[in-house]
């Protein structure tokens, strides 16, 4: 098994261990409720390009996540010709986002299985108090050593430093045993290629980049225990 040669396993948490789509659909109907406004697939779509477009922008390092979050909706409001408090709506949103069970099927048993024969670790990169909250209301703490959040570390994914600093913490004297498992091939992959660890890319979003290669793929993350 292939997974064998694997001690620590880090895994992204949005897309990989969560269903973000679903938290996030829910939690904008939320948020359009409060402000009178009636949902439709293509309001989420319009707030999607944008939400998608400033986080780009954060990996790139040329804007902070407080500006992704902030700016954000303060443009998708402005298509209502809107203007709202881009910080306020955006704690309101988070709190809507950390709310209820949005695992993927199987995740919870597949955890129970890897605990058992290797270290888990979450390296994400978001904001501190919404990836903690969805954590514990998802009863995931148990199964990690440690939780690495961007916002905390002071460093993000694809950012070599913020593998270094994992690296570092957890004490990995052979970086073969690493294995970083995730969604996003210009975070999660690109990352683990630039402080040189194998990765496995969850596809979800069948996306492909001759210039970004994981070391493996799967359809879906429980596909991991086949590996
Ligand atoms: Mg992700």
């Amino acid at each position: 098994m292939i997974l064998d040669k694997y001690k620590y396993l880090l895994f992204d948490l949005d897309d990989t261990l969560l269903d973000f789509g679903k938290a996030q659909v829910l939690a904008f109907r939320k948020l359009l409720e409060d402000e009178n406004i009636e949902y439709n697939d293509e309001l989420f779509e319009q707030y999607e390009t944008i939400n998608k477009f400033l986080w780009r922008s954060f990996e790139r390092g040329e804007i902070s996540n407080k500006e992704v979050t902030s700016e954000r909706f303060i443009r998708f409001f402005k298509l209502f010709d809107r203007k709202v408090d881009g910080n306020e709506v955006d704690i309101r949103y988070r709190g809507y986002l950390a709310e209820g069970n949005q695992l993927f099927d199987g995740i919870i048993e597949m955890l129970e299985k890897l605990t058992s024969t290797h270290k888990l670790y979450v390296a994400s990169n978001g904001i501190g108090i919404t990836q903690h909250t969805r954590l514990k209301n998802n009863n995931l703490n148990k199964y990690f050593e440690k939780i690495f959040i961007s916002e905390e570390i002071g460093s993000k994914k694809p950012d070599k430093e913020f593998f270094d600093i994992i690296l570092k913490e957890i004490d990995v004297e052979n970086k073969d045993e690493v294995l970083m498992i995730g969604d996003t091939l210009t975070s999660d992959i690109l990352g683990a290629n630039n402080v040189g660890i194998d990765s496995c890319l969850v596809d979800i979003h069948k996306t492909s980049n001759p210039e970004i290669v994981p070391t493996y793929k799967i359809a879906k993350t429980i596909d991991l225990l086949e590996l």
